[in-house]
């Protein structure tokens, strides 16, 4: 990737909040690296380098800044430029839990070798994949570190480190302080309960959260998921572990607060990222806005609702059972179906705050009597068939490379259309290009007939083709 010197320093000098984690700042008597937003008096340009990422920075020889704290940056944003590989790569790094697989088994899950992999991680990040995969491990230590009261030995397990000695010194040899030191230095205030944790997490302005929000408030499964005026809040589980979590905006702060409630801090980072990849926190808006803001059917609602976002989601899984279940149906009446079904075959998870069922498994679902809760039988297999082909490892929503592989999968059980694939793809993916080009209401908007059509009409949308989706949906519903 090459920066634009002129747009970076630009961004520098004005601090511009739309800019921060798409590229940072090396400061080259200090050998320090800042944000875009960092409040450090500004130096002089011939005294800077730009790097495309913190990992280039890192590989560089630079080192985090402790005031602006390059780990709070939004991350990077999902499409770069033309290379779709890297983007991917970048999801199984997050998705992995960053656990050490090794840099020929990534390269080879994507098809690739892994010196064309290392050398496309150079042109468009600045940095080799295992670089990229240890800043990212890093950043997330740091942030445990300052904002959660685990011991040190649980973060270095959450982050990935794999032991403690390897923490601690990865730790020492950038901040050139231990853990300890470096958490003395954040003074925490806040008290917060066992097994709660608190994150903020950063998005590049606007965020249109009223409409993120009324689209979950929507298809909020009672007992599942709870949205109120200003949050929204869902029952969780993570490989075994149960609990929920809430996210509200921080106002004036260009951030989330999201507060994580579950007994096993491991999958902290899993969670995290899932959150980021559900909420689209790492899109780059205002790329998106210049692309489809100059198109006759799109300007005015790009222009009326800034910062519209693709909700994705939490589990694939769940969202392929609700897309079934929505089939020829209301969003109320799938929505209601959604809660039953959660409440007759979902574990029951608290008797508190409106959150009182997890979302059934895939192995409870796939012997359920699904009938039994209002489900037409024809539904009711669908759902069945997906759950088994997901339990024995037909059909998995998680490490995706080839989303059009997924796609094909998912077609081959009786019962789900491309409608219902494309949408899944489209939410359970977070591919910017992803297009549901069977769609109706898409249909409708333009005053097209067919799916052929449309497509053809979509082309001018890539590569953002379910943003455009978003901003048909939303001019629709006027
Ligand atoms: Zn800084």
């Amino acid at each position: 990737m090459t920066l634009d010197i002129q747009v970076c320093s630009r961004a520098r000098l004005s601090r511009d909040p739309r800019f921060d984690g798409k590229f940072f700042i090396g400061v080259r008597s200090t050998r320090i690296y800042c944000r875009s937003i960092c409040p450090v008096p500004t130096v002089k340009e011939k005294n800077v380098r730009y790097f495309p990422t913190a990992a280039a920075a890192a590989e560089a020889g630079f080192r985090p800044c402790l005031r602006c704290r390059p780990e709070c940056s939004p991350g990077t944003p999902a499409w770069l430029g033309t290379s779709n590989t890297v983007s991917r790569a970048l999801r199984l790094i997050g998705e992995s839990g960053l656990e050490d697989h090794g840099m020929e088994g990534l390269a080879e899950r994507l098809g690739v070798g892994s010196r064309h992999l290392r050398r496309l991680f150079i042109q468009h990040l600045g940095a080799p994949p295992s670089v990229v995969a240890h800043t990212r491990r890093l950043h997330f230590a740091k942030r445990l570190i300052d904002e959660s009261k685990l011991p040190m030995t649980m973060v270095a397990l959450a982050s990935g480190f794999g032991s403690v000695r390897r923490f601690n010194a990865a730790i020492r040899k950038t901040y050139n302080r231990t853990p300890t030191q470096i958490r003395r230095l954040m003074h925490q205030k806040t008290i917060q309960p066992e097994n709660h944790y608190f994150f903020r997490l950063r998005y590049r302005p606007p965020y249109h959260w009223k409409a993120m929000l009324a689209f979950l408030a929507a298809r909020a499964a009672p007992g599942v998921e709870a949205v109120d005026q200003q949050s929204y809040r869902r029952t969780i589980s993570v490989n075994g572990c149960h609990g929920y979590l809430q996210i509200s905006p921080d106002e004036g702060h260009d951030a989330f607060v999201v507060r994580v409630q579950i007994a096993d801090p491991h999958s902290l980072y899993t969670i995290i990222e899932r959150i980021r990849r559900m909420f689209d926190l790492n899109a780059d808006w205002a790329a998106i806005a210049q692309s489809l803001g100059t198109d006759p059917d799109l300007s005015r609602s790009v222009g009326a609702e800034p910062g519209l976002r693709v909700p994705g989601c939490w589990n694939g899984f769940e969202l392929a059972t609700r897309a079934i279940l929505g089939q020829g149906i209301t969003v109320k009446g799938a929505t209601a179906l959604a809660g039953r079904l959660a409440r007759s075959f979902g574990q029951r998870f608290s008797d508190a705050n409106a959150l009182t069922h997890l979302f059934p498994t895939p192995e409870i679902l796939a012997d359920a009597q699904l009938t039994g809760v209002g489900l037409t039988k024809k539904r009711a297999e669908t759902i069945r068939l997906l759950a088994r082909a997901v339990c024995d490892g037909q059909i998995s929503f998680e490490r995706i490379v080839d989303s059009d592989a997924l796609l094909a999968q998912l077609r081959e059980i009786p019962g789900i259309g491309p409608w219902t694939a494309q949408y899944v793809a489209m939410r359970a993916l977070g591919e910017p290009d992803a297009f549901p080009s069977g769609d109706l209401g898409l249909l409708r908007a333009l005053g097209l007939k067919t799916s052929c059509e449309l497509e053809k009409r979509a082309e001018a949308w890539r590569p953002w083709r379910a943003y455009a989706s978003m901003y048909l949906w939303s001019a629709v519903k006027e």
